[in-house]
């Protein structure tokens, strides 16, 4: 990402020189369409509106610290990504973004397909009506209950990641009476991130199993010859807010490579390939995410390419965007506490929430934007740092951001694109309450997730 200095200003010459933050927008006031919900906008009074309701009504009716959910635009990104896919492709949105049950009547309704990683999300998918044979169950370690209920169930595929896991799912397939259809998780040897990635022949974490030194290939010979197992492909996930195409142009040239080995050794053509997700999102106004028929368009083209040179039947392609359909859709709405300016230095602007609702910026050192929203203001910029109320000095929420500096106590301020791994990370970190996830459509706003209250913490805590 780009970090620009500000223009010095005497008063923050130290901080400047530090560099972690881009000049202030020249007009805080207008909000980047690329880092809000589409519906989001400003009403005639400057408050800001989603599904056609303004921040106070939100704020009163629902309450702050609370994540709003722009529903049309939830759906309408689905459509956009299972168009630009096609029927010949699978898009199998990632659940552990952020899932709740109307989430889940949404993809059905959508036509998605949906990723689950432990037995809470697969109750939670099951419970709300996705057909198990949509649903693709993930992890790298499974347990044997887990596991059992997924095949009873009927998932999709389940995708082995260990050795052990091989020979798990097989038994547990057989005892029920049925071949379960799986792909092989390989670890291709590419890590990556934002505007980087690398290439290395090993891999060193603890997901898949390695291409390099022929652990893939094992696997593939040891899943081929259980009667449990139908080998339906291989899975490859490279990372995470990629926007760079280059490191899936890597994976899936390895991949295919892999495909023609099997091919050349069992003389089968496995019929599908899942490139994973990890697909960025604007976080800020410096982020360009791509559109998905643009990616659609390079990861079809690669693998077609690597196929032709590998005289391939170009295998049926799926993908698992998480954060490039729920991020971008969800915004945090905080009341402000209090502010400190601390003269030289910043002013730490103090919210109702923090890492209890947004773990991420003290957990990777995220970026985010925010936004006064409960008014416009002709005020100065003034240099923030957004923080929660927790007793934990690491409990940022936006590290470097403008506000207006006649900001003041009672103002509602936004942080946008909080709606992958805020919710689904949240914590009780001080017995905080886990807020609510409000959906807004068409000027009508409706829980989806209800606010955690303090009878929840009592009654887990059975004294
Ligand atoms: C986390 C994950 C995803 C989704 O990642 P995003 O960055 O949210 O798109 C997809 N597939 C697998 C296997 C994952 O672990």
């Amino acid at each position: 990402m780009s970090r620009s200095a500000h223009p010095a200003g005497p008063r923050h010459a130290d901080v400047f020189t530090e560099g972690h933050y881009s000049a202030p927008a020249a007009d805080l006031n207008v909000l980047d369409e690329k880092v809000w919900s589409r519906t989001v906008t400003r009403d005639a009074d400057g408050a800001l509106t989603v599904g056609g309701i303004a921040v106070a009504r939100l704020a009163e009716e629902f309450g702050t610290p609370a994540y709003f959910l722009d529903e049309s635009d939830f759906r309408a990104r689905c459509r956009a990504w299972a168009d630009a896919f096609g029927p010949d492709a699978d898009v199998f949105y990632a659940g552990k973004a952020f899932l709740s049950r109307a989430v889940v009547r949404w993809l059905k309704e959508e036509g998605l397909n949906l990723d689950v990683c432990s037995g809470g999300e697969l109750t939670t998918a099951l419970d709300a009506g996705m057909p198990a044979e949509r649903i693709a169950f993930h992890g790298n370690n499974k347990t044997v209950a887990e596991i059992e209920r997924a095949v009873e169930a009927g998932v999709g595929r389940i995708v082995l990641d260990s050795f052990q896991e091989i020979v798990r799912v097989a038994h547990i397939a057989q005892r029920h009476g049925v071949r379960q259809r799986v792909q092989i998780r390989v670890t291709v040897g590419v890590e990556a991130h934002t505007h980087e990635f690398i290439a290395t022949a090993h891999e060193d974490q603890k997901f898949g199993i390695a291409l390099a030194d022929g652990q893939a290939a094992e696997a593939v010979r040891r899943a081929l010859a259980l009667d449990g197992l139908e080998l339906i492909g291989v899975h490859s996930h490279i990372g995470s807010q990629i926007f760079d195409m280059a490191g899936f142009e890597v994976s899936a040239r390895r991949v295919v490579q892999l495909l023609a080995e099997i091919r050349d050794e069992h003389g089968v053509e496995l019929p599908e390939i899942d490139l994973g997700g990890g697909l960025g999102i604007a976080y800020t106004s410096e982020d360009d995410p791509r559109e998905p028929h643009e990616i659609a368009k390079a990861l079809s083209d690669i693998v077609t390419r690597e196929c032709e040179s590998a005289k391939l039947r170009t295998p049926r392609i799926s993908v698992e965007p998480g954060r490039a359909i729920v991020g971008p859709t969800a915004f945090t709405l905080y009341e402000v506490g209090t502010i400190k300016p601390l003269e030289g230095l910043r002013t730490y602007v103090s919210v109702d929430g923090g890492m209890s609702d947004n773990i991420r910026t003290a957990l990777y050192d995220a970026e985010y934007s925010v936004a006064l929203v409960s008014r416009t203001s002709d005020a100065e910029p003034m240099l923030v740092r957004v923080v929660g109320k927790h007793c934990e000095s690491g409990d940022i929420v936006v590290k470097d951001a403008f506000l207006p500096a006649d900001l003041a106590p009672g103002d509602l301020i936004a942080v946008p694109a909080t709606g992958a791994y805020c919710r689904s990370m949240a914590s009780n970190y001080n017995h905080a309450l886990r807020p609510p996830v409000v959906a807004v459509r068409d000027g009508e706003a409706r829980v989806i997730v209800r606010r955690e209250t303090e009878e929840d913490l009592l009654r887990l805590d059975v004294g």
